[in-house]
């Protein structure tokens, strides 16, 4: 400051306005700078304040609450995001109605494809900076929002926008009645894969005619928003896709809200049970995607290299945070001892780290009370009487991270192998006879997904006949395609989401 005059310096003054433009967040009791960004993240735009979109526009929230998005990796803040009250899902369900009825609804099915594969040829386009942003905010190894969670996004989009102007085939036996949307969607998605599961959602619903209010999950809101600019881009009509931030009340008030015909929500089984007691006796539409505890089962006569391989991505892939990991895996009794050695040595060659490094194979775990949530079930399985086995790779200091982790000697009735961990723990066990197996694996509540390793295509047919669960993959694991339906039985949820089958929950017939 000038002695003389009392006014700031240029320079002061130019501090003084950084400061003020970098303001600080509260978040979990804890007051944070804005990070500025990694290297690696250049060409990324991300705004220090993110609205909620509403109407085709960023709009203030009404409810003047804010919280700032973390990169697990860094525990440092990416930007601030709306909490939207009531009173802002009140207004997205208004705008996605009055799009719905004005406009949407009208269009014919080829002009609603355009828009769609618009949408999916701009995911493609920012593919890069989507992918950084994913990994930032969830904390996801690059090489995977890289190669699976962004091109997979964009399919979905490209899947649909064939399906639009094709629905009256879509449903074969029940020629000569027309398909109907249901009116405004409500969707509600998990922080696991964001921007795909934003994908999974909007694109069969807007395929079949719905508009759809969207809230993302309240660690992974990033990629969303970023969709909401791509959507703006490709000049979708407005009101047709709202995105509305925030926690779990801002989802119970999309749930609980009169106008929304149908809700699609992917997240843990807890709220899904919240969820589908909230629309008892509304006449809303309910399809769930809720949580797993996949058997991964592997026979004798596998090859088990490639058997490895398999159980690896089915329980390290994206941290373990899958709702349908082979987060259990049955092995034949007599090749389990070299079995278990191949895997033993496989997680010590996983690299955990810096999940914008692209050669990193493990990275952040999401939030810090997921990191607290799987070192207590790990705990357990120690206390239980399992034997641990865990890569000695070394973590980062700062940052939310677990080393790969496995346990042999796991009893059906320890809490590792009947919880769902969503983490990258792995619990073993072994079986003798197929039979034996189906008894395992079918013995929880879960129902959504299996593997089975064997070199004998009739054991296969065999066992997928007889596993209660929705997707059954065979000699791989975590595969998906927007053409196959993903769901779940028993636990794991209701509904079919992808394929043919996922048309069905957006459309009413008659
Ligand atoms: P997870 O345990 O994997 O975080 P949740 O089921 O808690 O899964 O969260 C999945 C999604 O559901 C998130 O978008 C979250 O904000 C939302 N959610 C949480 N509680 C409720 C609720 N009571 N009603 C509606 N949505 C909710």
């Amino acid at each position: 400051m000038s002695k003389a005059t009392g006014e700031l310096s240029p320079a002061a003054a130019a501090a003084r306005r950084i400061a003020a433009e970098r303001p600080r967040l509260e978040f979990g009791g804890a007051v944070w700078d804005y990070a500025p960004a990694p290297e690696a993240t250049d060409h990324v735009r991300l705004a220090r304040r993110y609205d909620l979109f509403v109407g085709g526009e960023f709009v203030a929230p009404r409810s003047k609450r804010r919280f700032a998005t973390i990169n697990p990796a860094t525990e440092e803040p990416l930007a601030e995001v709306a909490e939207a009250g009531a009173a802002d899902v009140d207004a997205a369900v208004e705008a996605a109605e009055r799009a719905y009825r004005r406009h949407w609804s009208r269009l014919s099915g080829a002009e609603r494809g355009k828009y769609l594969y618009r949408i999916a040829r701009l995911i493609q386009e920012k593919a890069r900076e989507l992918a950084i942003v994913e990994t930032m905010d969830g904390g996801k190894p690059i090489k995977e929002a890289r190669d699976v969670d962004v091109p997979l996004a964009a399919a979905h989009f490209f899947y649909h926008a064939g399906w639009a102007d094709k629905l009256e085939y879509a449903f074969p036996g029940r020629a000569g009645r027309t398909p109907r949307p249901l009116g405004v969607c409500g969707q509600i998605i998990p922080w696991n894969f964001p921007l795909l599961m934003a994908a999974w959602k909007l694109a069969p619903a807007l395929a079949c005619g719905n508009t759809v209010v969207l809230k993302p999950a309240e660690t992974t809101p990033l990629t969303a928003l970023k969709l909401a600019e791509i959507l703006r881009e490709a000049e979708l009509p407005p009101g047709v896709v709202n995105i509305v931030t925030g926690a779990g009340e801002t989802g119970a008030h999309l749930v609980n809200h009169p106008k929304v015909a149908k809700i699609a929500f992917t997240g843990s089984t807890e709220v899904g049970k919240l969820i589908q007691r909230a629309v008892a006796g509304s006449g809303k539409r309910l399809t769930l995607e809720l949580g797993g505890k996949a058997a991964n089962i592997v026979f004798a006569d596998a090859a088990i290299d490639q058997a490895v391989e398999g159980i690896v991505n089915g329980i390290y892939f994206n941290q373990g945070h899958v709702c349908c990991a082979g987060s259990r895996l049955l092995v034949e009794e007599g090749i389990a001892d070299e079995l278990l050695a191949k895997l033993a040595w496989r997680i010590e060659q996983l690299r955990v780290g810096d999940p914008l490094d692209k050669n990193t194979d493990v990275g952040a775990i999401n939030s810090k009370q997921q990191l607290d949530k799987i070192r207590e079930l790990t705990q357990s399985g120690v206390d239980e009487g399992a034997t641990l086995h865990q890569s000695s790779c070394p973590l980062p200091a700062k940052g939310y991270f677990f080393p790969p982790t496995f346990f042999s000697g796991v009893a059906q009735s320890h809490r590792i192998a009947r919880e769902e961990i969503f983490g990258p723990v792995l619990a073993v066990m072994t079986f003798r006879t197929p039979d034996e197996a189906i008894e395992k694996a079918n013995n929880l509540a879960y129902g959504l997904s299996a593997g089975v390793w064997t070199d004998k295509g009739a054991k296969i047919f065999a066992m997928t006949r007889r596993l209660r669960a929705g997707v059954v993959w065979a000699n791989t694991f975590n595969k998906f395609d927007p053409t196959s339906p993903f769901g779940g039985y028993k636990e794991s949820g209701f509904g079919r989401e992808g394929g043919v089958h996922g048309l069905e929950a957006y459309v009413e017939l008659g």
